[in-house]
C-alpha cells in the first residue's frame, strides 16, 4: 500500500492503493486488468478522480486511462468527433471552439476526462452531454471485446447512465463520439446567460461567461480539494413539492418533464446556515454550499461526518433527504454513498 492516491483524486484525500497504473492503449489497459483480475485484485479505473471520495486505502490496482486522440470528420449538417477517453474535456472544449466547431461551450471547466463525461451524462449551464454525444466506444474487461453503444443504449438520465448500473465494472469506456450540430443554437437559459442576446452572441462569449461564472462560484481543486458538486439536486414528486414551497414560497424549483419537480440542493444547504461549516479539515465551501472542500488536510472520515451533518440538517428541516453525487470507494470498490452518510 505505498502508492498514494492523492494525485489521483481532486479532493486530495490521503490515501493509498497498491498499485498505480497508467494505460496509454486499449492492449495495456487490458492486460492490467487481466493480471490483477488473475491475482484476485479489485480494479478501478479513473480519468482525473474528479468525482470520487476515496473511503479508505484501496486494496486492488487504480488503472489510469490515458488513451488519446481526436478524430475530426464532416457531415454535411455536423462535425463528428471521435475522442479518446483519457482526453482533458476542459481541453476538448478548447478545441472545438479554436476550430469552429461550438456546442460544448456550456460545458467548459468541468474537471475530468472525456470518458468519464457519459458515466454521470456530465451537464452544466442547461446542456447535459446526451445533447451532442453519438456514441461511446467500450470493452468488455473479461472478454476484450469491443461495442459501441448509441446515445439511446447508453440511457442517460440526470447525472446516470447505464455505465453507473448494468455497465459498471464490466466494461472499460476508450472513446467518445460527439456529433456536434453545424447549426448553432445557444443555450443561455441559466444564470449570467440569460443576460446575452441570442442573436449576436458567439460560442466564445458564452464560453467565457461560463468560465467566469464557475471561476467566482466554484473553488479551484489545485487550491482547494474537491470534487465539484457534492450532493445531487433532489427530484421530488409533485405532492411533496406543494407542501414544501407551501412552507417556503421562495425555495428555487424546477417542474421537469414528468411532473416531478427539481430543487436546488446548494439552496437548501445554504437555508441551514451551513456555509463555512466544518468538521475537521472540510468545509462546506462559502461561496457555494453544493460542494465540500478539503479545507486543510481533511480526512475522508472529516468530508463523510461533513456530509452526513449536512444531509441531517437539511433532512430536519425540509424533510428533503440528499444524496451524494460524488462515488465513495472503499478498500474493495464503490460503495454505497447514501448508505455511508445516512
Ligand atoms: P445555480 O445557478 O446556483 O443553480 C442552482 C441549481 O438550480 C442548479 O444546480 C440547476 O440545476 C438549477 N437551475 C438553475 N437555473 C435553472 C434553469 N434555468 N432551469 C433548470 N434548472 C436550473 O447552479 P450552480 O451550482 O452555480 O451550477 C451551475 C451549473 O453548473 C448547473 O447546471 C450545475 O448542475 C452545474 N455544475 C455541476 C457540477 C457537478 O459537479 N456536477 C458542479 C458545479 C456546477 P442543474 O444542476 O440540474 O443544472
Amino acid at each position: 500500500m505505498n502508492h498514494s492516491l492523492k494525485p489521483w483524486n481532486t479532493f486530495g484525500i490521503d490515501r493509498h492503493a497498491r498499485q498505480v497504473v497508467h494505460a496509454e492503449n486499449a492492449i495495456q489497459l487490458l492486460n492490467v486488468w487481466q493480471q490483477a483480475t488473475s491475482e484476485n485484485l479489485p480494479v478501478l479505473i479513473l480519468g482525473e478522480g474528479s468525482n470520487v471520495l476515496f473511503l479508505e486505502d484501496y486494496s486492488g490496482v487504480v488503472l489510469i486511462n490515458r488513451l488519446k486522440g481526436i478524430e475530426v470528420s464532416e457531415l454535411p449538417d455536423a462535425w463528428l468527433l471521435h475522442v479518446g477517453a483519457g482526453e482533458n474535456w476542459h481541453s476538448l472544449v478548447k478545441y472545438t471552439l479554436e476550430k469552429g466547431m461550438p456546442g460544448l461551450e456550456n460545458l467548459a471547466l468541468i474537471p475530468g476526462c472525456t470518458g468519464s463525461s457519459p458515466i454521470q451524462n456530465i451537464g452544466a449551464y442547461g446542456v447535459e452531454l446526451q445533447r451532442v454525444c453519438a456514441y461511446v466506444d467500450c470493452i468488455e474487461l473479461s472478454t476484450g471485446l469491443q461495442k459501441r453503444l448509441s446515445a439511446e443504449e447508453c440511457r442517460f438520465g440526470y447525472r446516470d447512465s447505464i455505465f453507473k448500473h448494468e455497465y459498471q465494472d464490466r466494461y472499460v469506456i476508450v472513446a467518445v463520439g460527439l456529433k456536434l450540430a453545424k447549426a448553432w443554437h445557444p443555450v443561455l437559459s441559466y444564470g449570467d446567460l440569460t443576460r446575452l442576446d441570442p442573436q449576436t452572441v458567439t460560442p466564445q462569449q458564452v464560453f467565457d461567461a461560463v468560465c467566469h461564472m464557475r471561476i467566482t462560484k466554484l473553488p479551484d481543486p489545485k487550491v482547494n480539494g474537491n470534487a465539484g458538486s457534492f450532493f445531487k439536486n433532489p427530484v421530488i414528486n409533485s405532492t411533496a413539492a406543494e407542501k414544501l414551497l407551501a412552507a417556503f414560497p421562495s425555495a428555487p424549483h424546477y417542474p421537469q418533464a414528468d411532473g416531478s419537480v427539481k430543487l436546488a440542493a446548494g439552496w437548501l444547504i445554504d437555508q441551514c446556515q451551513l456555509k463555512g461549516a466544518r468538521v475537521g479539515g472540510a468545509m462546506v465551501h462559502r461561496h457555494q454550499a453544493l460542494v465540500l472542500i478539503n479545507e486543510d488536510n481533511a480526512t475522508s472520515d472529516d468530508v463523510v461526518a461533513l456530509a452526513r451533518y449536512v444531509r441531517q440538517q437539511v433532512g430536519e428541516k425540509f424533510d428533503v433527504w440528499l444524496e451524494p453525487e460524488v462515488r465513495f470507494i472503499g478498500a474493495q470498490g464503490e460503495v454505497n454513498a447514501v448508505e455511508v452518510i445516512a
